[in-house]
């Protein structure tokens, strides 16, 4: 079925005011790209989300669940069914003794906050990594060796046919970057982490050195979505392009960073084909002078 007009009025009244038709997706992509979402639904409690993912089941829409959009390219042309946000309302941070419970709507500036104020250690790498705890428990964000799913204990989904199950650590099979949940309906409710005592004066320290590491090294003053493609295993996808002669490479309003070559920036006016296209001359490219094939780690939303 379309995500048409009924489809609108009917998730209106699951969803009172917090259903848009039509809505621009580069209002909610860090890239500032993206085009029109059929419906566009911000559900603000646990029912509200099983309703909404049923209704879009039970009907056969296509779903898709974004978090804060740090990650994602929209297609110029949209997405032809419904777009979930997980935000405002599933964003709770409880802390109780060395476990945090954090709601997949919660900001990972918040969480790592949070950890620091409770004196506790094992956050901290998540210093300046845009996001919510749900897009992070898909992509299994991490930096410096450090990864989300290595404090993760126990994580709440809800199932496509709007059934809530818990799987551990070991369940969500966390790797590089990755974890079970890869472009599925299935949503990411809320993480339970567990963490270690350090002294918070430690734990800002290490922060504030991790901002400052990312000031230093990445275009942070141009829209973007943090590195496109995975590091190969022992090497680094910005060095490999860099190498490759493609730093600074431009296409419309999209540009590699002359900063760090794994990133792309919007410097204004760019489309998700600019995007698209750069993403694909550099992978070519890489791969012609190095023979190694580059893994986008970004994903991809609606067609081009
Ligand atoms: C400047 C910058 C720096 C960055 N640095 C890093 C870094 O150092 N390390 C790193 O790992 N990442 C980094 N990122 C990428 C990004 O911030 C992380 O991957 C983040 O965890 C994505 O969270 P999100 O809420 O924005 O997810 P989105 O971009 O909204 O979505 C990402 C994926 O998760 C899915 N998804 C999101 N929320 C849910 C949910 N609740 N349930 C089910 N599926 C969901 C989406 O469908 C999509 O497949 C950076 C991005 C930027 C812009």
């Amino acid at each position: 079925m379309l995500a048409d007009n009924t489809c609108y009025l009917e998730l209106q009244n699951i969803l009172p005011g917090r259903v848009r038709s039509g809505e621009l997706m580069k209002k909610h992509t860090s890239w500032l790209i993206g085009g029109p979402a059929d419906i566009f639904a911000e559900p603000a409690s646990r029912e509200e989300m099983q309703l909404t993912v049923s209704y879009a089941h039970e009907r056969s829409i296509p779903l898709i669940i974004i978090g804060a959009g740090t990650n994602i390219l929209v297609s110029d042309k949209g997405f032809r069914g419904i777009i979930i946000k997980v935000g405002s309302g599933l964003d709770r941070i409880s802390v109780n003794d060395n476990l945090i419970t954090a709601g997949a709507g919660a900001k990972l500036s918040r969480l790592a906050a949070a950890a620091r104020d409770a004196g506790l250690g094992g956050f901290e790498f998540l210093a300046g990594i845009p996001g919510t705890v749900g897009g992070a428990v898909v992509m299994n964000a991490g930096a410096n060796g450090f990864s989300v799913g290595t404090l993760a204990i126990e994580i709440l989904l809800l199932n496509p046919d709007g059934y809530f199950i818990k799987k551990t650590k070991d369940e969500m099979k966390f790797g590089y970057r990755s974890s079970i949940l890869q472009d599925e309906q299935t949503v990411v409710m809320e993480a339970v982490f567990s963490c270690y005592r350090r002294d918070k004066e430690a734990v800002r320290e290490a922060m504030a050195a991790y901002i400052k590491k990312r000031k230093d090294t990445q275009p942070l003053q141009y829209p973007s979505a943090g590195s496109i493609f995975k590091n190969p295993p022992g090497d680094s996808a910005g060095r490999l392009i860099e190498a490759a002669g493609l730093k600074g490479e431009r296409v419309g309003g999209a540009q590699i960073s002359m900063l760090h070559a794994n990133f792309i920036v919007n410097l204004g006016g760019a489309t998700a084909c600019d995007v698209l296209m750069l993403i694909d001359r550099a992978r070519k490219k890489v791969l012609e002078c190095f023979g190694l094939e580059l893994k986008p780690e970004i994903k991809v939303i609606g067609c081009f």
